[in-house]
Order: structure tokens, then sequence, then C-alpha cells
């Protein structure tokens, strides 16, 4: 097959016939360009700045199927019935399947119609599902969400670390790597433990001028309710969405909202499955004023017309902050991104964040219950552990992810078998360190949130500064956040740019 024609004339013709889109968003020329050449690619661009046409234009272009790891399922199922709808065949691959669902998706695959194969981490790490897509010619392997491989990326998942093998496994294809996190240390993970580290890097800056950012204090519950109220008084018209740190906050605004009138939906994980997706329907038709939820919602939304996110509570880092407000807005339109400020909410996140990481008795316990099972028939499963180890279950797989991750166990099909037996208590602890390190990143990311909520500086310049991005901005200030509006700054360029 010759080469094909990456000229970006051909390229927008090739936006045309797939997509409809007569140009290029920032950015995705270069990466389509990238990948059609056969490159590693890494693309960071900012939420809603279009990351899945990316590869899903070379895909369709290049010979072979392409292989998509994404997070979460229903992100997976939003992608296939959004290429489905243009008539394109995807096999979709995860633990959701019944047993003949999934035989059709497989036959789907090793028969080639499959154009596109959305799977997990999970997935991957089974060699029955790797022997599989081995048998076929992978155009390209897409790693959506890639911030989940960073122990410093907010969403980290455990699983994700060995997607690097995964790839190294299936005799390594082109990887593109997709993520809205930019900051230089998610950036290294991603490329080191994907192994690309030659790969082209897309990255197409932060500021988003339609987006309007401002910090409201508000001490306590009733001064919150009212600021939020204020809120969906001013925005009456479009939809939004109110983040708080925990469900229990969570149910409470929802009702208190609820009880005043206001039409409200609530999310978080604590919801049945139905509930949740029925919030989730009512927030994208557009039904609500607003949604009510924890950062349980919201990775991979496609919803445009998002006029506001409030956050009820501090987020836990600026990444969080930046991902979640940064769903406002997609639609270029103005929109607002607003944080309800009380100095006294730093104690929810130092709470939320101490539970996160194990400590060193966690750890040590974790590993004399698998020594206690590593002689029997087979490595003992989660729940064979949960009996004999005073940890309770998420806290136990915690611990038992981390020394996977470790490598003094070996996960396999969720069986746990211990590796390095013998060790004392010190040697387990030390295992922890890179977590312990961590936690205190956590806690310094904190401090740098309360920076911006507390700082004159202009809540742009802030931000950039901090994603080490500063020169986004043409000028010192954006004219258009609180700070520059008490000011009396406005920059007629940036203002110009967020109306235009
Ligand atoms: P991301 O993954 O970066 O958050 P998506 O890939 O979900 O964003 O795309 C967001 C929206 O932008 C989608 O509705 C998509 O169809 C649209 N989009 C992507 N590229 C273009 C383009 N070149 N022109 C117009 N719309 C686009
Ligand atoms: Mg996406």
């Amino acid at each position: 097959m010759p080469a094909p024609a990456t000229s970006a004339r051909a390229l927008r013709e090739k936006l045309r016939t797939h997509f409809g889109f007569r140009t290029f968003r920032p950015g995705q020329l270069e990466a389509v360009r990238s990948a059609m050449e056969g490159r590693d690619v890494l693309v960071v661009m900012p939420t809603g700045s279009g990351k899945s046409l990316c590869f899903q234009l070379p895909a369709l272009e290049l010979e072979g199927t392409t292989v998509v790891v994404s997070p979460l399922i229903a992100l997976m199922k939003d992608q296939a019935d959004a290429l489905r709808a243009k008539g394109i065949e995807v096999a979709v691959i995860n633990s959701a399947l019944s047993a003949g669902e999934r035989q059709q998706a497989e036959a789907d695959i090793l028969s080639g119609k499959a154009e596109f194969v959305y799977t997990t981490p999970e997935q991957l790490a089974n060699p029955d599902f790797r022997a599989l897509l081995k048998q076929l010619l992978i155009d390209i392997f897409v790693v959506d969400e890639a911030h989940c491989v960073s122990q410093w990326g907010h969403d980290f998942r455990p699983d994700f670390l060995a997607l690097g093998r995964a790839i190294d496994d299936l005799g390594r294809p082109p990887v593109l790597a997709l993520t809205a996190t930019a900051t230089p240390d998610v950036i290294d993970d991603i490329l080191r433990i994907l192994g690309m580290p030659d790969a082209d890097v897309v990255h197409t800056g932060f500021y988003r001028p339609n987006l309007a950012l401002s910090v409201v204090p508000a001490a306590g519950d009733g001064e919150k309710r009212e600021a939020v109220l204020d809120l969906l008084g001013e925005d009456g018209d479009g939809t939004g969405i109110v983040y708080a740190a925990t469900t229990k906050a969570v149910d409470e605004l929802a009702e208190f909202l609820d009880a005043g009138g206001v039409a409200v939906a609530a999310y978080h994980g604590k919801l049945a499955a139905k509930k949740r997706a029925e919030a989730q329907d009512r927030f994208m038709a557009g039904e609500v004023s607003a949604l009510v939820a924890t950062n349980a919602f919201g990775l991979g939304i496609d919803k445009p017309d998002i006029r506001f996110v409030a956050h009820y509570h501090l987020p836990g880092s600026p990444e969080a902050f930046y991902q979640e407000f940064g769903r406002a807005g997609r639609d270029g339109d103005p929109a607002r991104g607003v944080l309800l400020y009380d100095p006294a909410d730093l104690k929810i996140q130092r709470f939320l964040g101490a539970g996160r990481y194990p400590d060193d008795t966690d750890l040590v316990n974790a590993y004399h219950a698998l020594e206690r099972l590593a002689d029997g028939p087979e490595p003992p499963a989660l729940a064979d552990l949960v009996p004999i180890s005073p940890l309770p279950k998420g806290r136990l797989k915690v611990c038992l992810d981390l020394l996977a991750a470790r490598g003094v166990v070996k996960n396999g099909d969720g069986h746990y078998r211990l590796l390095k037996r013998g060790l004392d208590r010190d040697q387990v602890a030390g295992e922890g360190r890179a977590y312990k390190e961590r936690h205190e990143r956590d806690r310094e990311k904190l401090t740098r949130l309360t920076d911006y909520a507390e700082g004159r500086a202009c809540r742009w310049r802030a931000l950039l500064d901090y994603f080490g991005d500063a020169d986004e901005l043409s000028g010192p200030r954006c004219g258009h956040c609180d700070r520059c509006a008490f000011l009396g700054v406005g920059e007629p360029a940036d203002a110009a740019r967020a109306a235009g």
C-alpha cells in the first residue's frame, strides 16, 4: 500500500469526508500527521478541544485495527456509539459484557470487521485477550485519558501501569496517548510508562479565553448555598455543574436546591448505577439547571454548552480544578468557573487525602495476609484475603495494587502471587515510599490551590504559571476574571479573543 498522503490539503479533505468539519482545531493537524506517519504521539490538549479526532481520522485512513484503551466503560460506550452512528464498525471488550456478547465482539475482531477495538487496561492484562489482538495488524494503539498512568495524575489507576508491557507484548505498534493534564511530571510519566521517549508531543496550551474565572469567599453551608442560588439566578438559561467534595454534601445541597424549587440532579459514586445514569441523562438533555456531583462525574463528558462549573468545596489539586472547570464552555461561548472558597475546607481535602494512601502498617498487614495464604493450591484472590486481614476491602486492594506496582506481588486475573517472600517490616514499608512522597506532593498542590484562591494576581495568570504555560497570555492579565475586573483592567486583545 502506498504511504498515505499527509499534506495539509489532503488531510483537510479527509477531515471533511469523514467528519464533515471544514477546519482542524489547533494541534489536530500536527497530531494526525504524526500518527499517519507511524510515529508515537502524545497529544496534550484541554478538555473539549477535540482530542479523539487526532486518532480517529488516521485510524480510518490507515490499514489495520485501532485499539483504544479507556479508563471508563461509560466513556468507551459514548465514543463507540458516536462512531457506529457514522456507520463504522466498533468492537467493545470490557468486563460488563455477557459471555455471548463477548464471543460476538471477539468474532468481529478476528474477522477484521472491527475498525476500532475499545477496551480497558484490565482486559489487556489478560494474555488470552492479547493473543487475540496479536493476530491483527494494529495501526495505532491509543491510550485515552493517559494521565491515569501517572502517579502524579489525579485520576491515577494502578492497572494502567502495566500498559507499557502490554504494548511491548503486542510488538510495539505506534502509540498515541491523549490527556488534558500537562504538568511536566505527568508528561514524563506518560512517556516513560508507555515506553515512548521519542514521541512527538503536541501541546496546544491551556488558556481558554471564553472561560471567566472567579472566587467567591463563602464561609459554611449557609453562605455557600446563597452563593449557589445567586449563581443559578444569573445563569438562568444555561445548565452547569456544582462539584462538592463528599457524597453527603452532594445529597444535602441537591435536597436544599430541590426544596427551593430549583431543578437539579445529584450524581455520586454511592448512588445505584441506574440513578446515576438517570441523573446524567437529565443533565445531558438540559433538563436541569445544575447537576450536583462529586468528582466521580465528568471524565470524557461531551456536552458543549455547559455554562458554568462551580466548586462548592476546594478541589484536591490545581490539575483536578482545571480539568473540572474546563468542562464548561466547550462550544467556545462565554462560560464561568466559580470557586466558592472557605479556608476551612482545606480540612476536608486533607482528610480525603489522608485516606487515599496506605501507611506503613497497612502495607505490612496486607503483606502478612499474603504470606499466610502464599502456600495454598493457588494464589489468593482479594476475597480470600479480606477475612484474614484487619484492613477494609478497599484499602487492602490499594495496598495489593501498590505491592504489585512495586513487583512484590504479581496480579494475574485477580489473584495475587507473592514474588518476594520473607521481607521484613522496614522493607515492606520501604515499598510505600513513593506513595508517601506522593502524599506530600498532594498537600503541596492543595497549598497552591489556596494560593490561587487567596492570591491577588489574575486568575488565569496564576493557573498558567502553575502549569508552566505562562507565555500563553499576551499580557500579564486575562482581562476577564474577577481579579482583573476588580482592578478595572481589561485587555482588549484577550477580550476580543473571548468574544470571537
Ligand atoms: P476531548 O477528548 O479533547 O475532550 P472530544 O474529542 O470529545 O474532546 O471532542 C469534543 C467535541 O469537538 C466533539 O463534539 C467533536 O465532534 C468536536 N470537534 C472535534 N474536532 C473538531 C473540528 N475540527 N471541528 C469542529 N468540531 C470538532
Ligand atoms: Mg476525550
